[in-house]
């Protein structure tokens, strides 16, 4: 059947959404999932195995899904070998580590986001503060560290030994790829050959080092939550702000619809505002993996730079999205084949293959 707009207001006032939150986030009374509610779910990209492990763990206990998707993420925020998220991420074009998440309440419809954040481990525990500690949504740069550092955040080198020899070996030897564009004519015609090398480095082998966690939930209660973190693009231009920070780029939640987050290129989520777009395919009654590639397939057609485009007009960049609808059904997607992400639906985390548009090769 498909889920309409009506469906999900039902569903939503059956499992009595709108619950007055302040501060913390109240816990589910109890696991047992009522009549009419889905059972818990927990989504994320494919290096949160760990993180959809601890956030179903949370669940259970009764945890709001915010609190469990954040306290998943901030395992791999703290791990120095993850480095495209957190502590250990890799650093921008001059050495320094710069973070960008956002967190997004479905029974509030509340947000909190931190953009460009230096010297904090745990972005995404600054982003949810923002959204309950002020009446702004989103801080950047040094303002966001400020506000970190008042609420008592600790202020660390996120820099690891791993993360500067991977800066220096970039500096070294390719820093020819970077994010700086020559002046182009309007209808990108004759940079070819002087943006070879970046597009080289877009795609395939040359692939430039990204990564990001993105995690969805749906708790006992039936309500839903997302959170993206990440060190962004690696070795971007210092103060570059991705799609993750982004609230309807990098992650969206209705919490009568669905949620759904992003990773891969950012600069493509910031110019179709793609995790909106997916929760309002899953809106009109599309699957979360028909959301998914609906959105991808809108991202092709908005995708005019021939720079971005191969030979064949393939695209040269990655982007992934992640889905999980207020039944609690979820599916993912991505460019191209072979990707995977990660699933905890209540017997086991594990990975779960991604549909595609094309195949790879
Ligand atoms: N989406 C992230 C960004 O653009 C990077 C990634 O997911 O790999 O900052």
């Amino acid at each position: 059947m498909p889920l309409t707009r009506r469906t999900f207001l039902q569903n939503a006032a059956a499992v009595g959404a709108g619950a007055a939150i302040t501060h913390g986030l109240p816990r589910a009374a109890a696991m047992t999932p009522s009549p009419g509610i889905p059972k818990p779910v927990v989504v994320s990209s494919a290096n949160g195995l760990r993180a959809v492990t601890r956030a179903m763990e949370l669940i259970r206990e009764g945890s709001d899904a915010l609190d469990a998707v954040i306290a998943g993420v901030n395992i791999v925020e703290n791990d120095p070998d993850d480095t495209s998220v957190g502590y250990g991420g890799l650093p921008n074009e001059e050495g320094v580590v710069e973070l960008d998440a956002a967190v997004m309440h479905g029974p509030t419809h509340r947000a909190g986001a931190v953009a460009a954040l230096r010297n904090i481990k745990n972005p995404s525990s600054v982003a949810r503060t923002v959204m309950e500690r002020t009446d702004h949504v989103l801080l950047v740069g040094d303002g966001a560290l400020r506000f970190a550092r008042a609420h008592g955040f600790k202020e660390e080198d996120l820099l690891t030994a791993k993360a500067r020899q991977a800066w220096l070996n970039w500096k070294e030897n390719l820093s020819n790829r970077d994010d700086w564009l020559p002046p182009h004519t309007p209808d990108d015609k004759d940079i070819g050959e002087i943006l070879d090398p970046l597009l080289r480095d877009a795609f395939g082998a040359f692939f430039r080092h990204t990564g990001t966690i993105h995690c969805s939930g749906i708790d006992a209660k039936g309500n839903m939550s997302c959170v993206t973190t990440t060190s962004g693009l690696a070795f971007k231009i210092p103060g570059r702000v991705g799609d993750s920070p982004i609230i309807g780029a990098g992650l969206y939640v209705d919490n009568a619809v669905g949620s759904a987050g992003s990773t891969g290129r950012g600069e493509i989520n910031l110019v179709n505002c793609s995790s909106r777009m997916v929760v309002e395919a899953m809106q009109r009654g599309k699957s979360p993996e028909q959301a998914c590639l609906d959105v991808l397939q809108s991202i092709m057609e908005h995708t005019r730079m021939r720079r971005l485009r191969d030979d064949t007009g393939r695209p040269r960049f990655e982007v992934e999205f992640y889905a999980l609808n207020a039944r609690g059904e979820y599916g993912g997607a991505r460019i191209y084949s072979g990707g995977k992400f990660s699933v905890h639906d209540g017997t086991e985390a594990r990975h779960v293959p991604l549909a595609y548009l094309y195949k790879k090769g």
